[in-house]
C-alpha cells in the first residue's frame, strides 16, 4: 500500500495547518495523479476503473477526486465504500435527500478519514429572519444523522430560488455568523451555497462579493450558459467550485449509434465538463455500482474524440429545445399566475430522469394549488414565448402536472 496513503490520517493532515498543505491530496501527499488504488498495486483487484486525477478544492487545502459522489440516489452504504475503493474521496449529501445523511453516516467513523464530506441544510431554513441558533441547531442535527463530529463543508441549499425569497434571504447576517461560529467550534471547516435556480448567477455574485464563503456548487453542463464569469471570480478568490447537474438530461437517451465502442454519452458529457476551466470537481449522483464504474472510467480525461464530439452535437440537437437549463431565468415572471416554471420542470426531470419519483412529487406537493400547473391546460400559454431555447413550456407543464400531482 502507498506509504503516504497509509500513514497520513485526516487528523494529522489537518493538524499540519491549512497553509502548509495546499497542494496535498487526501492521503496522497504531494501527488497530483494516482495511477491505481492500493488494492490494484497489490494485485488483489481485477482492473477496475480508478480515479486518476485529484484537484485542489479552492483554497481549502484539500485535493479531491475530479469526479465526486452525489448521494441523492444512493441505495446502501456499500456503494460509497466501493466508490472510496475506486479513489473517490468527496461525498455530497443533503438534509433534503430524505435519509441520505444517515446512509452516509453508516460507514463512519471507520471511513470518515477517507472522505471530504459536504452537506446542505434545508433550503427553507434560510430566510431573512433565520437566527444563528436555528442554523446551529440544524447543523447539529445533520452531524447527528451523519454520525460525525464535523463536516468539511456545509452549504445553504438552493440559493437563487425566488420561491424561497429574494436576495434579502442570503443577506441575513446570521448566516455567516452561524457558520463562522461553527468553524471556530470545529464543526465545519468551511461553508458555501448551492444553486440551480433562476437567480443563481445574481446570488452567487452577491455571496462572492460580500462574504467569505469557501465553496459554490452551481448547476452546470454542456447546455448551460452565462456562468463562466462567476466561476472565474470564484477561482480568483480561492473559492471552491463543485459542479452539479452535469449529466442531468442524458439518462434516457440512447447514443449507441454514436458510441459503438462501448463508451457512453454520460462519459462524453463528463469529459466535456472535466475540460472546463475553474471546476474543481464534478459531483454526479450515483445510484449503482455500474454508475460508479462508468463515470470513474473517465477520470483525468479531457480529450474528446470525433465520436464523442458527435455525441455532444447530437445531445445538443436533440435536447436543445427540450431541456430546461439550470440557472436560467428566461421565463422568470412570465406567468401571470405565478406558476414557477423552472422549478416544476426540474421536479419533472427528477421524476423522469433521476428515478426520484417520491422526491419530485413531494416537492411539487409543497407548492400551493394556485401555483401548480393544473391551470396550464386552460391557459393560452403566455410563458412559452419567453424561453430563448424554444421550449414548449405549456405542454411540458401540463405533462408535469399529470405526473407529479398526487
Ligand atoms: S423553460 Fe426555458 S426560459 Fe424557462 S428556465 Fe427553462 S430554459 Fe429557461
Ligand atoms: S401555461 Fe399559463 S398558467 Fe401555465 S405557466 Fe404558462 S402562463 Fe402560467
Amino acid at each position: 500500500m502507498d506509504r503516504d496513503r497509509k500513514e497520513i490520517s485526516r487528523r494529522s493532515f489537518l493538524g499540519r495547518g491549512m497553509a502548509g498543505i495546499v497542494g496535498a491530496g487526501i492521503g496522497i501527499a504531494g501527488a497530483d495523479k494516482v495511477l491505481g488504488s492500493p488494492l490494484m498495486q497489490e494485485g488483489k483487484e481485477a482492473a477496475k476503473p480508478q480515479i486518476l486525477e485529484y484537484r485542489p478544492l479552492g483554497s481549502t487545502g484539500w485535493k479531491v477526486s475530479d469526479i465526486s459522489f452525489g448521494n441523492a440516489r444512493m441505495q446502501e452504504p456499500g456503494q460509497l465504500e466501493y466508490a472510496i475503493e475506486r479513489g473517490i474521496n468527496y461525498v455530497d449529501t443533503a438534509r433534503q435527500y430524505f435519509d441520505m445523511e444517515v446512509v452516509v453516516g453508516k460507514i463512519f467513523p471507520a471511513k470518515r478519514d477517507k472522505l471530504y464530506v459536504t452537506t446542505k441544510l434545508e433550503p427553507e431554513l434560510f430566510t431573512a429572519e433565520t437566527t444563528v441558533k436555528q442554523i446551529t441547531t440544524a447543523l447539529e442535527e445533520s452531524l447527528g444523522r451523519l454520525n460525525t463530529d464535523h463536516v468539511d463543508c456545509c452549504l445553504i441549499h438552493s440559493v437563487g430560488d425566488p420561491n424561497l425569497g429574494g436576495l434579502e434571504r442570503i443577506q441575513n447576517p446570521a448566516i455567516p455568523e452561524a457558520f463562522e461560529k461553527a468553524k471556530k467550534a470545529g464543526k465545519i471547516l468551511g461553508w458555501g451555497a448551492s444553486s440551480h435556480g433562476p437567480k443563481m448567477i445574481e446570488e452567487f455574485n452577491w455571496l462572492l462579493d460580500n462574504t467569505d464563503l469557501d465553496m459554490i456548487m452551481p448547476g452546470m453542463n454542456f447546455l448551460t450558459k452565462g456562468l463562466e464569469p462567476v466561476l472565474t471570480k470564484a477561482k480568483k478568490k480561492g473559492v471552491a467550485v463543485v459542479a452539479m447537474k452535469s449529466l442531468s438530461a442524458a439518462r434516457k437517451i440512447d447514443y449507441s449509434e454514436y458510441m459503438k465502442d462501448g463508451r457512453t454519452a454520460r462519459q462524453a458529457l463528463t469529459k466535456w465538463m472535466l475540460a472546463q476551466p475553474n471546476i474543481d470537481t464534478i459531483c454526479i449522483s450515483m445510484g449503482t455500482i455500474e454508475d460508479i464504474d462508468e463515470l470513474v472510467a473517465v477520470s483525468g480525461r479531457t480529450d474528446m474524440s470525433m465520436k464523442e464530439r458527435n455525441v455532444l452535437e447530437g445531445y445538443c440537437g436533440l435536447l436543445g429545445s427540450d431541456y430546461c437549463r439550470p440557472g436560467c431565468d428566461g421565463c422568470f415572471d412570465s406567468c401571470p399566475k405565478d406558476v414557477p416554471v423552472h422549478d416544476i420542470l426540474r421536479y419533472r426531470l427528477y421524476f423522469n430522469n433521476y428515478g426520484r419519483e417520491k422526491y419530485a412529487m413531494s416537492r411539487y406537493a409543497k407548492l400551493p394549488e394556485s401555483r401548480q400547473a393544473g391551470q396550464c391546460a386552460s391557459c393560452a400559454g403566455l410563458c412559452t414565448s419567453s424561453c430563448p431555447y424554444g421550449i414548449d413550456i405549456r405542454s411540458k407543464l401540463i405533462r408535469a402536472h399529470d405526473e407529479l400531482a398526487v
